[in-house]
């Protein structure tokens, strides 16, 4: 089955400041140096996804570059700017970048749109929820507490919490600004400061954030931007033996290999990697609900979303209702050019994505599963490829088991509770799930019982920066967001004075 075509007439005019942006070849933005050419004077270029035109060209980095920027975020630690700022300084720091990304929002959104398609709609939501983060940890630096500790007479013991110093983040491309500011905002709170590289194919709204930052007056070399590529770029800031914690987002294979090596240098590594989401629907559930919020939470940005819940599993009793209402919705998605307000679905990110999806639908194809909706690459230019929905799946295959990372949804038939917990659970990745039922007992039972870092009920996708989220085995070791992720910037140094002497 194909899809209806919808035709969208509503265009979003891109504004000269980002014109302006991408004509500039764009350069590292390192201390002092707002706009720095790499130190080979390489460059790398973005290419439009939605038209696969070469957008512009940005500085590629280099081990030399990093040094530089290590060594900027170093000498910022101690400066009089950053190092002996008060809590309520980082605070407003963090309050006045919130509202800069708040001013800046249509260019912010208009970059992530060009450079890595998705639909601006989509793109100025996300903005929206960067200044959400920025805000949420501008309340922190000032409520981040010790302890004084009941130790034994004649000592008086406390605990005082310390900012761990340069903190490394790598980020991915499906959501650039996003996992930006998961990093920036809490490492920032706590008093570190930070040097990251942003995904190749994905650059330009982290090195506009720079600006933003630069711009509300946060000291030159709190936060660096090194552009490049992820084995050279990446690998020295996993290596470079001044950055004392990693925050790494992005795929298990590269996440493992940063693991291992930031391990073996004894540094704290945060990762947070893939996601294969169980997203299971009782009978008692709002059948069409759950069939619009499923459909909402697959198509968003794609389906190039790491919790997107790509393993659908639906009782028996209500499977045809709901196969049929989400292919309903899905074959109403408007898909196309993303810089249209009302397109839903826009392009891949890449080529790369495009040929490795459309690998997946043969794959899909040829293990047995049922094709109901879309499967074809669109026939134009862009890495376009039709939102997917494979029906009588079964758990073992590839298509269920393996991260595809774009719009291929596999829905799967349970009969009782103990069998969707089995299935969802027999999954090498734990990073969410979602549950659609009206039963609180049951929504309990269930949250308790999946495998999974975080557990929706009634809704799919949802973060707040007050509530904390990661994945564990395959999918990470960390948390982001909330408490934990503020803390996790931290370091604890117990003092103890001996009071009689
Ligand atoms: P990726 O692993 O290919 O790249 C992520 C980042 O790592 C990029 O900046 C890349 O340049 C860099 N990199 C690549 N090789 C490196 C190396 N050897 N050393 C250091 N850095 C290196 O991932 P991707 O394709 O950009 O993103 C998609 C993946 O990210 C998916 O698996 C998705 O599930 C995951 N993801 C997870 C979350 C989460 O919160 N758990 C959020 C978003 C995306």
């Amino acid at each position: 089955m194909t899809y209806d075509a919808v035709i969208s007439e509503t265009s979003h005019e891109i504004s000269l400041a980002t014109q302006a942006f991408i004509e500039r070849t764009q350069g590292l933005r390192i201390g002092t140096d707002a706009d720095r050419e790499a130190t080979s004077g390489a460059t790398f270029q973005s290419i439009n996804p939605a038209t696969e035109k070469v957008l512009g060209s940005i500085a590629s980095g280099s081990a030399e570059d990093v040094d530089s920027a290590v060594a900027a975020a170093s000498a910022a630690l101690s400066s009089s700017g950053w190092g002996t700022a008060s809590p309520a300084t980082r605070a407003q720091y963090l309050f006045d970048l919130a509202d800069a990304v708040e001013a800046n929002r249509e260019q912010l959104a208009e970059l992530e749109t060009l450079d890595m398609g998705k639909p601006i709609s989509q793109a100025l939501d996300d903005v929206g929820g960067v200044a959400a983060v920025f805000r949420y940890y501008g309340g922190w630096p000032t409520k981040l507490e010790g302890s004084i500790n009941p130790v034994r007479q004649p000592y008086f013991g406390m605990t005082q919490i310390e900012p761990l110093g340069v903190c490394g983040a790598i980020t991915p491309w499906n959501f650039p600004l996003v996992m930006a500011s998961h990093k920036i905002g809490p490492a920032l709170a706590a008093g570190n400061t930070m040097v990251i590289k942003p995904a190749e194919v994905s650059s330009y709204s982290t090195l506009l954030l720079a600006d933003l930052a630069r711009q509300v007056g946060l000291p030159p070399g709190v936060l660096n931007v090194v552009t490049g590529p992820g084995r050279t770029v990446g690998q020295a800031i996993v290596d470079h033996p001044d950055v004392v914690k990693i925050s790494f987002t992005g795929s298990t294979p590269v996440g493992r290999r940063i693991l291992e090596a930031g391990s073996r240098q004894m540094k704290k590594v945060s990762v947070e990697l893939g996601g294969k989401s169980a997203n299971i629907v009782f009978p008692d559930a709002d059948i069409q609900a759950a069939a619009k919020g499923s459909a909402e939470a697959m198509w968003e940005n794609a389906g190039q979303v790491c919790v997107a819940p790509t393993r659908m599993f639906v009782h028996e009793d209500v499977y045809d209702e709901l196969v049929e209402a989400l292919a309903r919705e899905t074959r109403a998605l408007r898909i196309g050019d993303p810089l249209l307000t009302d397109t839903e679905v826009g392009p891949l990110v890449s080529k790369d994505q495009y040929v490795s999806v459309q690998e997946y639908i043969d794959i899909a194809r040829s293990e047995g599963a049922h094709l109901s909706v879309g499967g074809r690459a669109l026939d134009q230019a862009g890495y376009f490829v039709e939102p997917t929905i494979f029906t009588d799946v079964r758990n073992d295959m590839r298509i269920a088991q393996e991260e595809v990372f774009g719009p291929v949804l596999s829905v799967l038939r349970f009969r009782t509770e103990e069998e969707a917990i089995r299935l969802a659970n027999d999954s090498a990745y734990d990073l969410a799930a979602a549950v659609w039922t009206r039963d609180v007992a049951r929504a309990l039972r269930m949250s308790k019982a999946l495998k999974a870092g975080t557990v929706w009920v009634n809704t799919h996708g949802r973060l707040d920066p007050a509530q904390s989220f990661g994945g564990y085995s395959k999918s990470g070791n960390s948390r982001e967001l909330g408490r934990e992720s503020v803390l996790s910037y931290t370091r604890s140094k117990a003092v103890m004075i001996d009071m009689s002497a």
